[in-house]
């Protein structure tokens, strides 16, 4: 079998769609997947890594990496800048690995323009009480907050059909197991199996 490159995935979602836990299950379930380390200038979380969950730099380190020309794709999202940099890609995919990109809608939109192939996959909560629940159960935000991260993920939520897939979350497992099937679809297209199987293909097609 001969390798191929890896296909590249886009995520996105409203914030308390799952999003995360999804990630992390199927790269638990699937080898060669990993997923792109972001940029952001906003600060880390209790428990965020640097360089594990992003890499976390100021304005105006960002700024510099826009004028290097280093970002494949990044925006503004709310109060902070997110990017994606070509080198958390470009490698993955050129040695056969799938890469996932846990970005916005606005991302979404340049990828697209730049490479048209990218599968793009979209995940809803199952409902708006359902939502505000898993906004709430996180314990460490006030009314406030909670008040304006459901405004905001009414308007990711809003560019849902800019997308190639829809899942929604309601049981996990099936969520878990519709991610997948993209994947593994994916993997099978025709463009890549005919460089994997070149040899079979030649035999089974010989004279
Ligand atoms: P959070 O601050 O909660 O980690 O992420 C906020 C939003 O920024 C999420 O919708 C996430 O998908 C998006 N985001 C994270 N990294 C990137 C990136 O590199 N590019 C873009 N365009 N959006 C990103």
């Amino acid at each position: 079998m001969t390798k191929t490159r890896g296909n590249l995935f886009i995520l996105s979602a409203p914030s308390g769609a799952g999003k995360s836990s999804l990630i992390k299950a199927l790269l638990d379930k699937q080898a060669n997947i990993k997923v792109s380390v972001s940029h952001t200038t906003r600060s880390p979380r209790p428990g965020e890594n640097n360089g594990e969950h992003y890499h976390f730099v100021t304005v105006d380190e960002f700024k510099t990496l826009i004028d290097k020309g280093d970002f494949f794709e990044w925006a503004q999202v709310f109060e902070n800048y997110y990017g994606t940099s070509k080198q958390a890609i470009e490698d993955q995919l050129n040695n056969g690995i799938d890469v996932f990109l846990d970005i916005d809608w606005q991302g979404a939109r340049q990828v697209r323009t730049l490479l048209p192939e990218v599968k793009t996959i979209f995940i809803l909560p199952p409902s708006q009480s359902e939502l505000e629940q898993r906004l709430n159960n996180r314990g460490q935000d006030s009314q406030e907050v909670i008040a304006a991260r459901m405004a905001e993920a009414k308007s990711e939520s809003s560019h849902y059909n800019e997308f190639d897939y829809v899942i929604v979350n309601d049981n996990f497992e099936t969520a878990l197991t519709e991610l997948e099937h993209i994947v593994v679809a994916a993997r099978l297209q025709t463009k890549a199996q005919q460089v994997r199987h070149q040899t079979l293909i030649a035999e089974l097609l010989a004279e």
